[in-house]
């Protein structure tokens, strides 16, 4: 008995020793003992699952009805009026494709996203068809840019009347041609109308980031005051150009490297 409990009292010495030495968060030596989307797996359940982000996302909209009519009481009355929505995770729900994925073992592809966007099935993020309507009901002109690609047209009208949204129609709902950049078709809308609110998931769906941008955003107080007043983000913990930053842009990276550059991303201790 008392040879047992010395080696247990020695494995956990052991354990003990090697949690307070390691210094970094190693990635598995071997590129096939990577798998990216099973890190995906919580972010997914908890956007499926959890009551948290249902009533967040009702919360927002709800925040966006209250400053869609602060913004109009503000507005200079001379210009038609008009918001701008995005649809991947703002208007609809996606998480089920990034289900399969996790599930089949794949990583996105434009196939199997082209077959996910032509089934015309993705949910409705709660709360977004009462803004809408909101919105409908005050005069204001609803968009929707998203960099689904033009060639989705259809099936995304088609979901979206699934839910008989307002404006879902070609001339309202914009999609990528080539430029991911949504700035030109922003553009394009602001020609016509005075843009009083933004609703999106990301950044770029208010502003196009530049390199570093959301690390400066912290020390741009203008910004964050413009942010606050003129759009409203719906969580996605799923995927965003938050990425990028933690590649430094960089591209073609091998699994194993993404991997490895998540884990160095880590913040183990308060930044000084
Ligand atoms: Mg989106």
């Amino acid at each position: 008995m008392r040879i047992r409990y010395f080696l247990q009292v020695l494995v956990i010495i052991g354990v003990m020793s090697a949690c307070g030495n390691s210094k970094q968060v190693v990635a598995p030596a071997v590129e096939s003992q990577v798998n990216l989307m099973d890190q995906q797996m919580m972010s997914v359940l908890w956007m499926q699952h959890s009551h948290e982000v249902k009533i967040m996302q009702e919360q927002q909209y709800r925040n966006a009805a209250r400053k869609l009519k602060e913004n109009l009481r503000q507005a200079s009355g001379d210009n038609l009026l008009a918001v701008i929505l995005d649809i991947d995770e703002t208007v609809l729900d996606n998480s089920p494709y990034e289900a399969r994925l996790i599930r089949d073992g794949e990583k996105y592809s434009d196939e199997s996203w082209d077959l996910w966007v032509k089934e015309r099935q993705a949910a409705l993020i709660p709360g977004a068809r009462e803004f809408l309507m909101e919105a409908e009901r005050l005069g204001i002109e609803v968009f929707y840019i998203s960099n689904r690609s033009i060639e989705h047209l259809e099936p995304t009208i088609e979901n979206l009347m699934t839910y008989n949204l307002p404006a879902a129609d070609e001339s309202h709902v914009l999609l990528k041609v080539e430029d991911p950049d949504k700035t030109e078709r922003r553009n394009t809308v602001k020609d016509k109308f005075e843009v009083i609110l933004y609703v999106g998931d990301q950044l770029s769906d208010f502003v196009e980031e530049q390199d570093s941008f959301q690390e400066d955003m912290a020390d741009n107080e203008e910004m964050v005051e413009h942010a606050l007043k003129y759009f409203v983000i719906l969580p996605n913990p799923m995927y965003g150009g938050f990425e990028k930053m933690l590649y430094n842009n960089q591209s073609g990276l091998t699994d194993r490297q993404i991997d490895q550059k998540r884990r160095d991303a880590l913040i183990t201790k308060r930044k000084k």
